[in-house]
């Protein structure tokens, strides 16, 4: 029994290193925190870990964790108390999209008393499910609903990682306990690098609707947005492709990044655009054992390890090449948008069981690389190459695939790598086929991670092209203060297709953000 002298004044948050084993026995827990406090282990109390982080650098991997000892049992997480229904009275807000940004901007709304009113072109997630699985196996884009279309937008259907350099942007901790009250691993909380799983992700997304229409909020699904009600310069509601009219006190815009029809909207109508630099590159994928020979030093890394991911960036010239949305024990999907479009992106599931290890690696463009510099030109630039990728795939979302090995010597491989892609690959010289700009970085960028990374570049190395949806290549811009775009009054540009957010969680913030914005200028 702990000793309650010592409880009584030592209940306290320490910072301790322990092996994978240490962290995940708990008997081998309890007995490394009691040598490294000098406190017996009797007199320990209750551990709880509030945040880890793995360290891959040294030869012998450790958790830094962060661990409150002598505490009393409750759970890590309280589930967030449910929202309180809306009066009758509270005004209605259109946001436009059921991604990251629209429903954290939906949720958020229900606590400041405003009524959303969520339009979205896809279909709810239960129904998403048979468009992407029909995707893969018969090759037949929907253009409504699709890796990126549907409720939870981009986001669903994707490996969940959760982190974000965007801490400064809002309260990263309020949106992990977002996503723990609707049934994410209460984990999430602790992991410096958290991730969820596409496994997951559906119900926590449908959990968020019946929150959501419980408390007064509504859907509308199916729906196309492809116009905006404008009176006196003031957006007050938006057209579906139908021409019915949605009407609201303001319209929260958080159609991602692959809503191309909206962009052509705004020109159409000589609102403002900006052209916005963004990155593409291919998907290289590894057996998953390799990478974690590679990142825990050797073949004899303990069984306690996840599969290891890896996060390399580099500078060729003006080019930044770096990788990106790593998927550890992953797999590799098709992620066009329309008939016509060759992408590829890359998901896991909560447990990374997968034996392939997959990333984007991207180099970075801008208007300096393409022939025009109008606000359209990175997003032609973008669209000429998914085009190019699907004709080289056979005019099919077949992914055109080469060795590592052979695309960094310019020649075609004759024999590909079995791969992990949820779809056919076919064999196609990468090299001719991507702008000489993005091969050349490509191939200084893979040569100086091989230094960082020794055996990166390797014959059971493939890449498979083309990572193009990193981010918008278009900005739709709003003042800094107020969110609003500078023509129109009542319209908050918001997330990823914005050019305001990039991932999960700083799309979520950017939600949040935006429908704030708007409670204080109402
Ligand atoms: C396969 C894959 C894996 C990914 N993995 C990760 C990851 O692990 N971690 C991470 O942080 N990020 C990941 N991302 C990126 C992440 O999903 C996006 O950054 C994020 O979803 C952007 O949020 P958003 O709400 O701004 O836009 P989106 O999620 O793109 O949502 C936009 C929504 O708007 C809807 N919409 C579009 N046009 C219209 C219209 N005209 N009318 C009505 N509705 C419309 C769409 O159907 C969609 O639901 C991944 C993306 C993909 C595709």
């Amino acid at each position: 029994m702990a000793s309650t002298a010592f409880l009584s004044q030592a209940m306290k948050t320490i910072n301790i290193d322990l092996t994978p084993e240490e962290y995940h026995v708990p008997e081998l827990m309890q007995k490394a925190v009691a040598r490294q406090t000098g406190i017996a282990a009797a007199d320990l109390g209750n551990l709880r870990v509030v945040r880890r982080t793995l360290d891959c650098r040294r030869r012998n991997v450790v958790y830094h964790i962060e661990i409150e000892i002598g505490i009393p049992i409750e759970p890590i997480c309280p589930r967030e108390p449910r929202i309180a229904p809306l009066p009758t009275s509270a005004p209605r807000v259109v946001i436009v999209g059921a991604g990251p940004a629209g429903l954290f901007a939906a949720l958020r709304a229900l606590e400041l008393g405003i009524k959303p009113v969520i339009v979205e072109r896809g279909k709810p997630v239960e129904e998403r499910k048979y468009d992407i699985a029909r995707l893969s196996r018969e090759q037949m884009v929907n253009p409504d609903s699709n890796w990126c279309f549907g409720e939870g937008g981009a986001g669903t259907y994707s490996d969940g990682k959760l982190y974000t350099r965007s801490t400064k942007r809002g309260d990263v901790g309020a949106v992990l306990r977002t996503f723990v009250a609707h049934g994410a691993d209460p984990d999430i909380m602790l992991d410096a690098h958290a991730h969820i799983g596409t496994d997951r992700l559906s119900g926590i997304i449908a959990n968020m609707r019946y929150t959501i229409e419980e408390a007064g909020g509504e859907y509308y699904f199916n729906t196309r947005v492809s116009g905006l009600i404008v009176k006196d310069g003031r957006v007050c509601g938006v057209i579906d492709a139908d021409g019915k009219a949605i009407e609201g006190k303001a319209v929260i815009l958080a159609t991602g990044h692959s809503a191309r029809d909206i962009y052509h909207m705004f020109h159409t109508h000589g609102w403002l655009l900006e052209a916005k630099p963004f990155a593409l590159g291919v998907r290289v994928e590894h057996p998953q054992e390799l990478i974690n020979e590679i990142q825990y030093h050797g073949k004899g890394y303990s069984r306690y390890l996840p599969s290891a991911a890896y996060s390399l960036t580099t500078q060729v010239g003006e080019h930044g090449v770096f990788s990106f949305c790593m998927c550890p024990g992953g797999v590799i999907v098709p992620a066009a948008t329309a008939e016509g479009q060759q992408v590829v992106n890359g998901m896991s599931n909560s447990r990374r069981n997968s034996p392939h290890a997959n990333s984007g690696i991207a180099v970075t463009v801008g208007l300096n690389d393409v022939q025009d510099n109008d606000i359209f030109a990175l997003l032609r630039f973008q669209q000429e190459v998914e085009q190019r990728m699907f004709h080289a795939g056979g005019d099919s979302i077949s992914a055109p695939t080469q060795r590592l090995v052979d695309f960094l010597q310019h020649k075609p491989s004759s024999r590909l790598n079995k791969t992990g892609y949820m779809g056919q690959t076919v064999s196609a010289p990468l090299h001719e086929l991507l702008p000489p700009f993005i091969v050349d970085s490509l191939i200084q960028g893979f040569k100086d991670f091989d230094r960082k990374m020794h055996g990166f570049i390797t014959e059971e190395a493939s890449l498979l092209a083309v990572e193009s949806r990193t981010s918008s290549p278009v900005r739709i811009p709003r003042n800094k203060e107020t969110l609003q775009h500078p023509q129109l009054q009542g319209l908050y540009p918001c997330g990823e297709g914005a050019g305001y957010a990039g991932g999960i969680v700083s799309s979520a913030l950017d939600g949040i953000r935006c429908i704030e914005a708007f409670n204080l200028q109402r």
